[in-house]
C-alpha cells in the first residue's frame, strides 16, 4: 500500500505526490469489536505520522499506555493552569571573581495535589505541544514581577531576574504588548527583567520572532540566548537579533574535562565569540570547583549551577542571598 501510494498521480494536469501513514491492529488481540480495532489502528497511524510519515506501525499495549498517560498528564496540566498550581523557583547567577550574586533565573515548578513537585523536564514539552506553555510563561512573569519587590532590598546594584519564554509564547499575537503591560502594571523597571530564549524560536517564524525580540530589547529588557550551540545554530541571527548574553549549555560544561570529545574547545570558542560580539556570557549547569576554575581562567566569570545553589523557592532564595558568602575565584 505504501509503495502504490507513492506513485505519482495526475489531477487536472498537475502532478501530485502523496505518502501514506498506516496503523495496523489485529483481531482478536487488539480488540473484540470493529470500534476498538479502528480506534487502536488510528493510534498506531498517528505514531506513523510522528515517525515522519510514509510508514506503518502495529498497535501495541505500550503505545496504548503511552497515549493514555499523555492524555492524563494533559488533563491534569490543563487543570493545574486553571488553578495556578505552579510555583516559581529561583537559581542565582554568581560572578565568581567578585563573589557577588548578579541576578537569577526563574524556573517553574508544578506542584501536584499530593505536594510533590513535577520537574519541567516532564511537562514542558507537552505544554509546548499543546500550547499550554503560553499560560505558564504568563504566570511566571506575573509571579516574578511580584517577587522582585522582595529581592530588590537585598542588593545594592540591580538584581535582574530572567524568565524563560517559549517559542509558542513569542508567536502569540500581542505578545510584546502583554509582556509590557504585565511588567508596567507591577511598576517593575525594565532592566530588572531578562528574557531567556532558545534557538528554536527562530525555527518557527523567524521574522516575527526577531521583530518581537528586538522590540523587547528596545523597551530595555535584556535578551539571553539559552542552550547556545545545541540547536540549529546559525551565526547569522546573532547579527539580526539584539542578544545581550549567551548561555553556555550544561552539556558542554559537563564534558569540559572529558577525553571523549572537544567540549573544552567548544566552551572556549563560545566565550571568545561572545567577547568579540561584545555580549556577555554565562555558564550554566556548573557543579564543581574545577569547572569554575576552567571557566574563570577562560574569562567566563558568571556562573549558574548547583555549585552555588539549586533553584530555590522564593523564601529559601531570599535566605540564600542574605547569607551568601563564598570565596572569590582569581582570574
Ligand atoms: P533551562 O532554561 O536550560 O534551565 C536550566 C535547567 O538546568 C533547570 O532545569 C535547572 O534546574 C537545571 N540546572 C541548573 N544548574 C544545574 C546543575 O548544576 N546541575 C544540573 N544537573 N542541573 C542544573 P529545570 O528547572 O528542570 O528546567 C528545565 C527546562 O524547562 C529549562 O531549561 C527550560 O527550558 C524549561 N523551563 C523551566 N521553567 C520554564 C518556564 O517558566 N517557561 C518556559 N517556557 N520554560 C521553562
Ligand atoms: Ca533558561
Ligand atoms: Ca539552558
Amino acid at each position: 500500500i505504501l509503495l502504490s501510494a507513492t506513485q505519482c498521480f495526475t489531477v487536472d494536469n498537475s502532478q501530485i505526490y502523496i505518502t501514506a501513514s498506516i496503523g495496523i491492529s489485529l483481531f482478536p488481540g487488539d480488540g473484540q469489536s470493529a470500534d476498538v480495532l479502528i480506534k487502536n489502528a488510528d493510534l498506531a497511524m498517528y505514531r506513523s505520522k510522528e515517525r515522519g510519515k510514509n510508514a506503518y506501525t502495529f498497535f501495541t499495549k505500550e503505545l496504548d499506555d503511552a497515549v493514555n498517560a499523555r492524555f492524563e498528564l494533559e488533563t491534569e496540566l490543563f487543570a493545574a493552569i486553571e488553578e495556578e498550581n505552579f510555583e516559581v523557583f529561583y537559581q542565582p547567577k554568581v560572578d565568581a571573581t567578585q563573589n557577588t550574586i548578579v541576578g537569577c533565573e526563574a524556573l517553574v515548578r508544578w506542584k501536584r495535589a499530593d505536594g510533590h513537585y513535577v520537574s519541567p523536564a516532564d511537562f514542558i514539552s507537552l505544554a509546548e505541544e499543546t500550547g499550554l506553555i503560553v499560560g505558564i510563561d504568563r504566570f511566571v512573569l506575573q509571579t516574578v514581577c511580584k517577587d522582585l519587590k522582595d529581592f530588590s532590598p537585598l542588593f545594592v546594584t540591580p538584581h535582574p531576574v530572567a524568565v524563560n519564554i517559549s517559542a509558542r509564547s513569542i508567536a502569540k499575537e500581542h505578545f510584546v504588548e502583554d509582556f509590557l503591560a504585565t511588567v508596567d502594571s507591577n511598576e517593575v523597571s525594565h532592566e530588572l527583567i531578562g528574557v531567556e530564549i532558545t534557538e528554536t524560536i527562530l525555527m518557527t517564524d523567524l521574522e516575527t520572532s526577531v521583530d518581537s525580540i528586538s522590540r523587547l530589547n528596545n523597551y530595555g529588557f535584556r535578551i539571553f540566548l539559552d542552550d547556545f550551540g545545541t540547536g540549529y545554530s546559525s551565526l547569522s541571527y546573532l547579527h539580526s537579533m539584539p542578544i545581550s548574553c549567551l548561555k553556555v549549555d550544561k552539556k558542554f560544561v559537563d564534558d569540559i574535562f572529558s577525553q571523549q570529545n572537544r567540549s573544552d574547545k567548544i566552551v572556549t570558542t563560545i566565550i571568545k565569540l561572545a567577547s568579540s560580539l561584545d555580549v556577555e556570557v554565562v555558564a550554566e549547569g556548573v557543579e564543581t570547583r574545577e569547572q569554575i576554575e576552567f571557566l574563570v581562567k577562560n574569562r567566563c566569570n558568571v556562573i549558574q549551577g548547583y555549585f552555588y545553589s539549586r533553584p530555590l523557592p522564593k523564601k529559601a532564595y531570599i535566605e540564600f542571598c542574605r547569607n551568601f558568602n563564598k570565596p572569590a575565584f582569581d582570574n
